[in-house]
């Protein structure tokens, strides 16, 4: 909802119009999270409503009210998704102690996905690995990410999504920390540091427009938001830089 200059959180009475639209679920007695039918998206006569994307409330909420949100949106999303058993048919049952969903006919338990995602900052002398996704925005730039596969070690991901990527090779892979995010798939971002190896810097132009080292003096761009984890990462190495 717009209140000046602001973006706040809707109350109850500024939603009654569209209250047949909602699907809810209770955070507490007087809060919850709803999602909307898709004629609400396109009706124009909303007042002062507003839908925006959960990746740019974050550049409007604190953190607290951010991971609030984000943790309903995606349980909402889960039990939506899952109302039926994948492997019988029948119609699932929550069990709202622990947040899943199980099958009362075949016994199978479901539970929240979440999927992980690494990110890897590459040093080459006093050089970071930047780099352009295809789909990025003009003038961002951020660093090389990637799902990681069944059966797979998270730092066999990092070793592989950067070989895919760039087609380099990369050493002394280290733990960096870690945040999800969920915008809007259901990720948890892992991050690593590691050096250069060898090879050279070639993008495979499918996911990676453009790459290559830079220094911090010369950091090409940033990533659109700075709460994310790669932007953390690329200003740990700018601040140490200076
Ligand atoms: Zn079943």
């Amino acid at each position: 909802m717009v209140d000046g200059d602001k973006i706040i959180l809707p109350h109850s009475q500024d939603i009654l119009k569209i209250e047949n639209h909602l699907t809810k679920l209770y955070i507490s007695e007087n809060q919850y999270v709803a999602t909307v039918t898709n004629e609400i998206l396109v009706d124009k006569h909303l007042d002062n409503l507003e839908f925006i994307s959960i990746r740019h409330a974050l550049n409007h909420f604190d953190h607290d009210l951010i991971q609030q949100i984000v943790y309903y949106q995606q349980l909402h999303d889960y039990y939506i998704n899952h109302t039926y058993c994948g492997r019988c048919g029948e119609p699932t049952t929550r069990r709202e102690i622990n947040k899943f969903v199980y099958c009362n006919k075949c016994n199978t338990e479901n539970y929240p996905h979440i999927s992980p995602c690494i990110i890897v900052r590459i040093h080459k002398d006093d050089k970071i690995l930047m780099a352009r996704g295809v789909n990025f925005p003009p003038k961002s730039w951020g660093l090389i990410a990637g799902f990681i596969e069944i059966g797979e070690s998270l730092e066999e991901g990092v070793v592989r999504e950067v070989k895919e990527e760039i087609n380099i090779e990369i050493d002394n892979l280290h733990y960096w920390g870690s945040q999800p995010w969920p915008y809007p798939n259901n990720s948890l971002m892992i991050g690593f540091t590691a050096t250069y190896r060898a090879g050279g810097v070639t993008p495979d132009k499918m996911e990676i427009a453009e790459a290559g080292f830079y220094s911090a003096k010369d950091i090409p761009g940033r990533p659109t938001t700075t709460y994310s984890i790669a932007s953390k990462m690329i200003q740990e190495f700018y601040q140490s830089q200076f």
